[in-house]
């Protein structure tokens, strides 16, 4: 592989929102990117090619479900994440952090790290930043993220800081441990909750610290978008202006939007593929339900104006018959389009960064979405 360095690259910007790319030495990531969420080696009913194909320049793989089944190390002894799964491009690694906590009863934390008992058979397991930054390192992750813990939210401010406090020193940890990797990068996780002061205060450990990129933590918890946009108001500009910035477990196409709009250049989220399975389908004009009995005589595609297999070649009718039936290919067929439509939406919004018409952009975004579905037939 050649030698080509971890590096990122501003090519425009457009009041707050930025446009670029990171390099690395798997491949070009161009931002602002969405990453399509590959929780057990696998994005659920896509093949690896047909990911690409909608234009995903990143897959994010969960250390948590990777780490018990099947194992880092049988992973990393069958060549690592990338050879496993068949994805050759870059891949980002979550922390199992995040999980972890999501556990509740089932694990125990302490200041050096999280002991919790396994979703799957109850065995016992322990995470701690040194574990965590193995764990990735055996998959082979490109862009590894920090072990931190995150309070669910509302909660309250001592709560907040103590959780903060702990994550920050965890980063330095992280950091001593994932040592020196030419070509990867380590991303620090900024926490706070929705306390500015915090999050000052957390933005200026990390940056002492150093990263490669900086991700904004702690939201997409419970706090509704209005308090995530509040953060995001200050928050990217709290962390460094030349380094990527990537908003965790967001979102919905109106809260990506908003976020590429407020300065955040990454984004994951399980939405678009989850969705699909259970029927439901993002398209430019808002969400539309295809189990609906509405489209059980439609002859036209899910969205007029895109062009994935699943609007090119199937009607309405037919995706509302295979997902009603929870045939296979219904799966298939709406994860893909909703792949597409996120991938086209982040597509759409880089051009119109690059092209400095980002606001008449989104004003069209919206009055589309609000204008609902075509008319039933
Ligand atoms: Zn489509």
């Amino acid at each position: 592989m050649p030698a080509q360095p971890f590096a990122f690259r501003l090519d425009a910007t457009d009041g707050r929102a930025r446009t670029g790319a990171i390099s690395t030495p798997r491949g070009q990531i161009r931002t602002p990117a969405f990453m399509p969420v590959g929780t057990a080696a696998t994005v659920k009913a896509m093949l690896p090619e047909s990911v690409r194909a909608t234009g995903a320049d990143i897959l994010l793989g969960n250390t948590y479900h990777l780490m018990l089944r099947p194992t880092a190390e049988r992973i990393d002894r069958l060549g690592g994440l990338h050879r496993f799964m068949n994805w050759d491009r870059p891949i980002l690694t979550d922390s199992g952090g995040f999980q972890v906590m999501s556990l509740g009863a089932l694990r125990k934390l302490d200041a050096d790290g999280v002991t919790f008992k396994s979703h799957i058979d109850g065995s016992k397991h322990r995470l701690t930043p040194e574990r965590s930054m193995e764990i990735q390192r055996l998959l082979g992750s490109d862009i590894v993220m920090c072990f931190d813990e995150c309070p669910a939210l509302p909660a309250d401010r001592d709560r907040i800081a103590a959780s903060m406090r702990l994550s920050m020193d965890w980063a330095a940890r992280s950091r001593d441990a994932f040592g020196d990797r030419p070509g990867h990068a380590l991303f620090g996780i900024q926490q706070g909750g929705l306390e500015e002061d915090l999050r000052a205060e957390s933005a200026e450990r990390l940056r002492s610290i150093g990263f490669e990129g900086y991700a904004v933590g702690g939201l997409a918890v419970g706090e509704g978008q209005e308090a995530m946009f509040d953060v995001l108001d200050y928050a990217p500009e709290q962390l460094p202006a030349d380094k990527p910035r990537y908003l965790m477990g967001v979102g919905k196409p109106d809260d990506i939007v908003g976020a590429v709009k407020r300065g955040i250049d990454m984004m994951d989220c399980v939405l678009p593929s989850r969705s699909g399975r259970t029927g439901q389908a993002f398209t430019r004009r808002g969400v539309i339900n295809i189990r609906n009995a509405r489209h059980v005589d439609d002859p036209r595609p899910l969205d007029e104006e895109c062009g994935c297999p699943a609007c090119r070649g199937y009607s309405r009718a037919y995706l509302h018959h295979v997902s009603r039936s929870k045939e296979i290919i219904g799966s298939m067929l709406m994860t893909w389009h909703n792949l597409q439509y996120y991938q086209d939406l982040m597509a759409d919004m880089r051009a119109a960064i690059a092209e400095e018409r980002f606001e008449v952009w989104e004003r069209d975004f919206h009055a589309l979405r609000a204008a609902g579905d075509v008319e039933p037939v």
